[in-house]
């Protein structure tokens, strides 16, 4: 008797020593998972442009950095670019630069979405608002980049007027209540532009690009209506643009070569170093918009992984 009681007690220390490892090792394995989640979560990036081609050439080597460092990045044009071009247009255009923009997207390693509102017409009202707050919840945003609204083209102007006018609205629920509004308001920041009225753009962070620079200007040559063909006819340079796809990469790469002026290598700086500061040949760099989450220093560094001292 004694001897069962003693085993069924054996037997009851095992089953409790057994539960403990069990739930012990469940601890670790879901700590373990938090911790993980913690540390790889995706960071939601959101570009949005007039056109299918403007997040490309303001954004695209961050994009290429972001998105192979296992970050989400999507690129999303307010128009459908149905106006860009000289002998082409409509629905036909719309259509080329479509396909232009699916292949960017994949060069890019980011999803690209075409908003079917017509190029050159853009005005910033409730209807499209409405589009521009969708997408950014849908996306789940962390930071959304776009124009500001000071800039020759009225596209590019009013898609700046658009985002910052979702800049509050996206966490409003009555709002687009078909959509989920967001919990946290997002980082909204600006791409670079060289307008000096009212005030001139200013370049809070700095990403070097050196490395993606090639990646950048292949994807761009997708959109061969813009780099090759409109923009050189509209700014009077058609004649300068090769024939051969190899010469043409090496043009376009010229033409996208931008200054690094004495403010932005004093980004650079501030992300980098002084020493890697020095180095860099490209870089791409974004002003933070007033409105939506003010980020400070770390969160920037926590948003755009690749700032390394
Ligand atoms: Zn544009």
């Amino acid at each position: 008797m004694t001897f069962i009681v003693k085993k069924t007690y054996f037997i009851e220390e095992i089953k409790t020593t057994t539960h403990m490892r069990k739930m012990f090792l469940l601890l670790i394995i879901l700590g373990g998972f938090s911790f993980l989640n913690a540390q790889t979560q995706p960071i939601r990036i959101i570009m949005i442009g007039a056109h299918p081609d403007d997040c490309d050439g303001g954004g695209g080597g961050t994009a290429i950095l972001l998105a192979s460092m296992g970050h989400a990045v999507k690129f999303v044009s307010v128009t459908n670019g149905d106006a860009g071009h000289q002998t082409e247009g409509g629905g036909a255009l719309a259509k080329r630069r479509m396909a232009e923009a699916k292949e960017a997207g994949k060069r890019f390693g980011v999803t690209y979405d075409v908003l079917d509102n017509h190029d050159g017409e853009l005005t910033p009202n409730l209807n499209v608002r409405l589009q521009v707050i969708r997408k950014i919840r849908e996306w789940d945003a962390d930071v959304v980049i776009a124009p500001r609204p000071n800039d020759y083209h009225p596209d590019h102007r009013y898609t700046g007027v658009l985002v910052q006018d979702a800049a509050y609205m996206v966490g409003v629920p009555n709002v687009a209540p078909d959509t989920r509004a967001l919990k946290k308001n997002p980082v909204f920041l600006y791409f670079q532009d060289y307008f000096q009225r009212p005030n001139p753009f200013r370049p809070d962070i700095a990403v070097d690009i050196t490395e993606t620079f090639d990646r950048k200007i292949n994807a761009l040559s997708a959109h061969e209506s813009q780099y090759y063909e409109w923009l050189p006819w509209i700014g009077g340079y058609a004649s300068e643009v090769p024939t051969s796809a190899a010469d043409r990469l090496t043009w376009l790469a010229t033409r996208q070569t931008e200054p690094l002026t004495p403010e932005i290598l004093k980004a650079l700086e501030k992300w980098y170093g002084k020493d890697r500061a020095m180095r860099v040949k490209y870089a791409e760099v974004f002003e933070v918009c007033e409105y939506g989450t003010q980020p400070g220093t770390e969160e920037i560094r926590r948003l755009f992984p690749m700032l390394k001292k």
